[in-house]
């Protein structure tokens, strides 16, 4: 049964996509739901595995198809950190990445807690839509992994 949480994002999504001409599918309300669920920038496999677990008859290209058509009506971003595979990102507040280079995990960092932009020299003949910033490291006591490492070094 639905919960009030997805209820609420449901009725979003269901406009949200009918703006863009696309129809609300179950499967595209479950693909949405398990990224709200688990909001760890899975990849498309991630997505399908953990879509399977509950809708064991979903293909992958059905969540490939989702996952297409929830990015094209803005409800979820993909997120690529270096040659990776493409990863999503249910979060449309506005923040940037981190990527820790040990464990290889995303996180989400807002944007007032992030470092400065630094000044660019943009000559006059560009015009800056959107700044990407990519922020990489290690997340320190953030994840279980990176955390021992540091108090056993
Ligand atoms: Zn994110
Ligand atoms: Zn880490």
């Amino acid at each position: 049964m639905a919960t009030d949480h997805f209820s609420a994002a449901g009725k979003s999504l269901n406009k949200r996509l009918a703006e863009k001409g696309l129809r609300t599918t179950s499967q595209r309300q479950h693909v949405y739901e398990v990224l709200l669920s688990q909001r760890d920038h899975p990849s498309a496999e991630e997505v399908f595995m953990r879509a399977k677990q509950s809708k064991p008859e979903i293909s992958m290209a059905t969540v490939y198809n989702s996952l297409d058509a929830l990015v094209k009506c803005g409800v979820v971003r993909q997120v690529n950190v270096d040659r990776g595979a493409t990863l999503f990102c249910s979060n449309m507040s506005e923040h940037v990445h981190f990527s820790c280079d040990d464990c290889g995990k995303v996180f989400d960092i807002s944007l007032k807690d992030s470092p400065q932009v630094p000044e660019v020299d943009v000559p006059s003949e560009f015009q800056v839509r959107k700044i990407d910033i990519a922020l990489h490291g290690r997340c320190t006591g953030k994840c279980n992994d990176c955390g021992q490492k540091e108090t056993i070094a």
